[in-house]
């Protein structure tokens, strides 16, 4: 399954992080959307994710976004590297298995697409190296606070250099939309601390690659990323363990939050949460840490 949703959505980005109580063996997943929402908002998370009072969430995902990240799987994974590079007919190649059921205006954008590709980031290296995955999962495990946390992700390449690792992510949005590297610092941090754990090397940086212009957006990875996405999760996991109440955070962010009528730090006498509300778990109240 192609990566192709966003990094920045993770599941999209798909990064999913679970923790398991070491003595109940109960489960509470996370993922780094819901670290993000908690950080910025204790209060709004908790009438998301513990009330289930979330909205649905669309990808933004098609057809030809699909083949074109699974001819770069098969451009990568089915060479056999026994040259520098491969021929141009090899992209070709994995196109023509990949496209078989787009239109033929896809599948003739499609190709353009891969051929540029193909002189910008093949042609123009000394050689194509072997990835050291593709379209691969990564998990991680760690205790924290006494619980124990899995990390898991996807990514559609990782690449090893002599500096560290460097995780890929191809875009195939047809308008590009340069992430703020403020706004992806608890993905990186996650990555890099499975990455870590996994393969004993850094991760280096985050290489978004939009397959419609060409354009790459190379995000650096540092250990202060890792160091907040453990603070992050820590905190998380402290409000888990003790009942704490979830703090409201107002800020710039209450005038598009769609929880504000519940929100006592909005009103002074909040509506109550609707009778579809989850009922609050067990999970507080079970812990035996
Ligand atoms: S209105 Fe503001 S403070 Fe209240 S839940 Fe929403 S984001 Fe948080």
């Amino acid at each position: 399954m192609a990566t192709f949703c966003s990094f920045y959505y993770f599941c999209e980005l798909l990064i999913a992080l679970e923790s398991a109580l070491i003595s109940t063996k109960m489960s509470y997943h996370l993922s780094a959307a819901k670290l993000k929402a908690y950080r910025r908002c204790p209060q709004a998370y908790y009438f998301q994710y513990e009330r289930g009072l979330g909205a649905a969430r669309y990808y933004n995902t098609t057809a030809l976004g699909l083949a074109l990240h699974q001819a770069l799987a098969q451009f990568y994974g089915n060479w056999h590297y026994q040259t520098t590079h491969p021929d141009r007919e090899w992209m070709d190649h994995c196109w023509a298995n990949q496209s078989v059921d787009l239109s033929s205006t896809q599948a003739a954008e499609g190709q353009v697409l891969l051929q540029r590709y193909f002189d910008r980031f093949v042609l123009s290296q000394p050689a194509m190296r072997r990835p050291l995955g593709i379209e691969g999962r990564i998990q991680g495990y760690f205790q924290f606070e006494g619980l124990e946390f899995t990390l898991s992700g996807r990514y559609d390449r990782l690449d090893l250099s002599d500096h560290g690792l460097d995780l890929i992510d191809y875009k195939s949005a047809r308008t590009v939309k340069l992430l703020d590297p403020n706004q992806v610092d608890l993905q990186l941090g996650l990555y890099y601390l499975a990455l870590e754990q996994r393969y004993g090397r850094v991760l280096r940086s985050l290489n978004l690659i939009y397959l419609r212009t060409g354009e790459v957006q190379r995000i650096a990875a540092t250990p202060e990323h890792r160091q907040q996405a453990i603070a992050t999760i820590g905190r998380l996991a402290q409000r888990l363990r003790t009942d704490a109440t979830w703090d409201p955070q107002p800020g710039d962010h209450c005038s598009s939050c769609t929880y504000a009528q519940y929100c006592p730090a909005l009103h002074p006498s909040p509506e109550p949460l609707p009778q579809e509300a989850q009922k609050l778990g067990s999970l507080q109240l079970s812990l035996d840490l």
